[in-house]
């Protein structure tokens, strides 16, 4: 029976649930008045439950799909305005004991390479993306008992913490890991990670079981139920994720949505971030043998009717994307990117060759960091290396707390143009840097408390100087 308080996968992601959702959708999605009272409800970045958020996914009226769009746009704009987070995937190891049938990382590929970064190895991968500009990184690796033990990833981060170079440094390292046990979570806490992310890849249970054949990752409950352990262990921030494609996009739209719905009742708090891939091709991966391939204008509907079911949480997309889509899904919603990614293990400091087979996806964006920042800039938006929050403990419900207050901008927006303004001293090229500062000038006006805005002023002059690291 359909209970989001239930600590069982069967009940929270429930299979009527979903069906029922998608009959209700059905029948309303063509409800004109109905529509309307969602979006005035999802005006006021009240959310939306996943019933309400179907049917504006389902609405095929185009008149109506604009305002959900136009009111997509606004709530993004008053809760995040121009900022968009930065960070980079770091993939640590490629063995996996998993047999997932989307990932070139499975068990049976006898032809990719097998890598395991060494802690040298990991240096030089950091050096490479601190030199870029990065400060925020996504550590990633297969699931493998014996080359990639938890204690293996613990080592990992301690040893990407102390990292000094020049001025760079990583200040927050997320992680995505294989589901593990409460003990292991509370580990990987302790290590001081920022959030941690568990795709469900698909919430269809059928479709699990098919494309997720053998291997510990087989068990859809332990899957589905690591996000509750990781906040059982003290970890606030939770990320999820579907990897839209594999399955029909509405089952698994609708449990992201109860999966979320089900963390904020049974934990307090619903995810920090919640991520939106898309099958991608890849060595031994062939995207054209998943028929469920959502085109660019579903993706887009997608992730605003996520911003406005879930407009405090974060929604994140990869350089899986082409430049293209992810300009379309940043202006409705998304507020975290990747740029400048490797998704091979060693990729940062050696450059990857065509012949290179390690990688988990094939990246569409292949445009440098600074390319990235500067594309951003050119499109009025505000590049943010900020990881102020982790830093100052402002994780779980305290993170929320804050946010919905409407007190989030005078953090965000101070932190966003301070790591910035960081970022154009030491790593942007000329051009970049011009646009920057001109950008840096007219966005501190948008401080709003003024006492905030004189002292992020002094800040930049600060850092304009040399001095680093400041933040709200
Ligand atoms: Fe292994 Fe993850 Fe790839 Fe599955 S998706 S084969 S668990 S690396
Ligand atoms: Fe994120 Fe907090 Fe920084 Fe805002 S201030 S960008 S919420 S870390």
């Amino acid at each position: 029976m359909y209970d989001p308080l239930s600590p069982l996968p069967a009940d929270f992601i429930n299979d009527a649930e979903i069906m029922a959702t998608l009959a209700y959708a059905a029948a309303k999605k063509s409800d004109r008045g109905l529509i309307d009272d969602l979006l005035a409800k999802a005006a006021t970045a009240g959310g939306l439950t996943h019933r309400e958020a179907l049917v504006l996914l389902d609405c095929d009226l185009p008149d109506m799909n604009e305002k959900i769009f136009a009111t997509a746009m606004a709530v993004k704009q008053q809760l995040y305005g121009k900022r968009i987070v930065m960070f980079a995937p770091l993939y640590l190891s490629n063995h996996c004991v998993n047999g997932c049938v989307y990932c070139p990382y499975h068990r049976q590929n006898s032809h990719i390479r097998r890598v395991k970064l060494s802690p040298d190895a990991i240096r030089r991968e950091v050096v490479a993306l601190q030199d870029m500009g990065h400060k925020r990184l996504l550590l990633e690796t297969g699931e493998d008992p014996v080359n990639s033990p938890l204690e293996y990833v613990l080592e990992s981060i301690a040893t990407i913490y102390a990292i000094k170079h020049k001025n760079g440094a990583i200040r927050r390292v997320n992680v995505n890991i294989a589901a593990t046990t409460v003990e292991n979570y509370r580990r990987l806490h302790a290590a001081g990670i920022g959030t941690y992310a568990l795709f469900q890849e698909t919430y269809h249970r059928a479709a699990y079981a098919a494309l997720h054949p053998t291997g510990p990752k087989s068990d859809y409950d332990y899957h589905a139920t690591a996000l509750d352990r990781a906040m059982d262990a003290g970890i606030d921030d939770v990320g999820g994720g579907v990897l839209y494609g594999l399955n029909l996009y509405r089952y698994d739209f609708v449990g992201q949505l109860l999966h979320a719905e089900h963390l904020e009742a049974a934990k307090g708090v619903g995810p920090h971030t919640l991520s939106v891939p898309r099958v991608r091709p890849a060595d031994d991966i062939d995207a054209g043998a998943f028929p469920n391939a959502i085109d660019d204008d579903t993706f887009a509907k997608i992730v605003a009717v996520l911003r406005l079911a879930a407009p405090y949480t974060g929604i994140i997309i990869s350089t899986r994307e082409a430049a293209a889509a992810r300009e379309r899904v940043l202006r409705v919603g998304v507020s975290q990117i990747s740029g400048g990614s490797r998704t091979s293990v060693g990729g940062y400091a050696e450059e990857e060759k065509s012949a290179d087979n390690s990688a988990q996806f094939d990246v569409s964006d292949r445009r440098s960091l600074d390319e990235v920042v500067k594309w951003l800039m050119d499109l009025g938006y505000v590049p943010s290396f900020c990881t102020a929050c982790y830093r100052e403990g402002r994780t779980g419900d305290r993170f929320m707390t804050l946010v919905k207050s409407g007190q989030i901008a005078n953090c965000c927006q101070p932190n966003a143009l301070m790591t910035l303004a960081e970022y154009l001293q030491d790593y942007a090229a000329p051009a970049t840097r011009e646009l920057g500062e001109k950008l840096l000038a007219a966005e501190l006006t948008k401080i709003p408390r003024e006492a905030t805005r004189r002292l992020a002023e002094e800040n930049l002059l600060a850092i304009r100087h040399g001095k680093r690291d400041f933040r709200f």
